[in-house]
C-alpha cells in the first residue's frame, strides 16, 4: 500500500505546516490551495505558480489525491455520467455527474460499500469496506468540477447521495462538506450541498445542535417499525420515535424543511393506507416528500410501483397538504440510478 499523504487528506494549517517544513514561506501554501481548490489542477506539474524545483519535491513527497479512474460510462441521454475510481488499497467507488435541466450535480459517496444493509440498496448489499477519507471525498468534486469546465461549465450541486452512509462516516463527511465550502477555496454554498441519511438519529441530532446549513434528506421508507425494521435495519437501532424525534428537533433548531425519501416497491410500500401511515407520521413536520420509483439491484426482488400506484400515493400526500414530488428516473443504463451504485462498473436497464 503507498503510504505518502494524501494533500487533499489536509486543511491549509496542515499545508501550511508541511511546506514550513520543507522550508518554503506561508504564502507558497496559499498559492497550492488555490491551484488545488479554486483552479482544480489534475497534476502538481500543473500548478505554474510554483517554482518547478518546489513542484518536483512535492511530487516526491505527496501525491494529490487517491482517486485512479477505472472506467467511465455515459448514459444514452447524455445527462448522467457515472465512474468507477479505485483506491489505492485496492476498494472501489462510484460517483456520478448528472446534468439535467440547469443543473450540474455531483452525487458523491462517502464510504466504499456500506455497513447499513437495506435490503433493496445495491451499496447495501456488499457491505461495508471502509470509510472515505476526508480528500477521498472531496477528490471526487473536484473530478466533477474539471470535466464540467473542459465544456465550459460549472458544477451547481453537490449531495452525498452516493455509496455510503455520510453519517455512518460523520467526521470526514462533515470536514468534506466544510472544505468544499471554505470561502478560500471552492466556496460551494451550503444550500447547494444535500447530506442524505438512512436515519441516524444521533447525527441528526448532533447536525442540527452543530446549525448546520445544508439541506437534509432523511431516507424513510416505511412509516411504522414492523415494514421499516424489514427494509432498514438501521431501524432496529434508531426506530421511528426516536428518528422523528431527532427530525422534529432538527426542524425546530434549524426552521429548515426536511425531504424525506421513499422508494416506491409495488405491494410493499405503496397502498393507500402506507400514504395514511405516512401523513400520520410527518402531517406535523414542516416537509417534503421525494417518491423515487425503486431501482432494479441484483439482490432484492421488489418491483417498482406501477404508474397508478405511484400517482394515487402522491395524490394521498398532496391532499393531506404535504409537498411531494416524484424523482424522475434517469441514469438507469448504466445503473446510476439511487441505490445501484457498487464496486463494479455494471450496465443496466435501458
Ligand atoms: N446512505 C444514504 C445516502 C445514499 S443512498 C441514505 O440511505 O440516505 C441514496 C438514496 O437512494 C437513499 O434515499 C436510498 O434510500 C435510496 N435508494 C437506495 N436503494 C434504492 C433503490 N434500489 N431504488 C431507489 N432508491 C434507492
Ligand atoms: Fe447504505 Fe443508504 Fe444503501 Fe441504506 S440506502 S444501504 S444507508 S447507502
Amino acid at each position: 500500500m503507498d503510504t505518502t499523504i494524501n494533500l487533499l487528506d489536509l486543511n491549509v494549517n496542515m499545508l501550511q505546516e508541511k511546506l514550513e517544513a520543507l522550508g518554503e514561506p506561508k504564502y507558497r501554501a496559499q498559492q497550492l490551495w488555490h491551484a488545488i481548490y479554486q483552479k482544480h489542477i489534475g497534476a502538481l506539474e500543473e500548478a505554474t505558480t510554483l517554482p518547478i524545483s518546489l513542484r518536483t519535491i512535492l511530487h516526491d513527497k505527496f501525491r494529490l489525491g487517491n482517486l485512479t479512474e477505472i472506467n467511465e460510462l455515459a448514459s444514452k441521454d447524455k445527462h448522467t455520467t457515472k465512474v468507477l475510481f479505485g483506491l489505492p488499497d485496492g476498494h472501489k467507488i462510484e460517483t456520478v455527474l448528472m446534468r439535467y435541466n440547469k443543473r450540474r450535480t455531483v452525487c458523491i459517496s462517502t464510504q466504499a460499500g456500506c455497513a447499513l444493509g437495506c435490503v433493496f440498496c445495491a451499496t447495501g448489499q456488499m457491505g461495508l469496506d471502509r470509510h472515505l477519507t476526508v480528500g477521498e471525498i472531496v477528490e471526487q468534486v473536484l473530478w466533477a468540477s474539471r470535466k464540467l469546465s473542459a465544456t465550459g461549465n460549472k458544477l451547481t450541486n453537490i449531495v452525498l447521495m452516493g455509496m455510503g452512509e455520510p453519517f455512518h462516516n460523520y467526521t470526514n463527511s462533515i470536514a468534506a462538506i466544510n472544505r468544499l465550502e471554505d470561502s478560500t477555496g471552492m466556496a460551494i454554498g451550503a444550500r447547494r450541498v444535500t447530506v442524505s441519511t438512512a436515519g441516524h438519529a444521533k447525527a441528526i441530532k448532533q447536525f442540527a445542535k452543530e446549525r448546520r446549513r445544508e439541506r437534509l434528506a432523511v431516507s424513510l421508507h416505511a412509516a411504522t417499525d414492523n415494514l421499516r425494521d424489514q427494509l432498514m435495519p438501521i431501524n432496529r437501532r434508531f426506530p421511528l420515535d426516536e428518528l422523528m424525534a431527532a427530525c422534529r428537533m432538527y426542524s425546530s433548531i434549524t426552521n429548515r424543511r426536511i425531504s424525506f425519501e421513499w422508494a416506491l416497491i409495488d405491494d410493499v410500500n405503496d397502498s393507500e393506507e402506507h400514504a395514511r401511515d405516512l401523513c400520520k407520521l410527518i402531517g406535523n413536520i414542516d416537509c417534503h416528500v421525494n417518491v423515487i420509483p425503486l431501482n432494479p439491484t441484483d439482490q432484492f426482488h421488489g418491483n417498482r410501483s406501477n404508474e397508478d400506484a405511484t400517482m394515487r400515493f402522491k395524490t394521498q400526500l398532496d391532499e393531506s397538504g404535504i409537498p411531494c414530488t416524484i424523482r424522475v428516473r434517469r441514469g438507469l443504463d448504466i445503473s446510476a440510478g439511487c441505490g445501484q451504485l457498487k464496486s463494479e462498473n455494471t450496465v443496466g436497464i435501458s
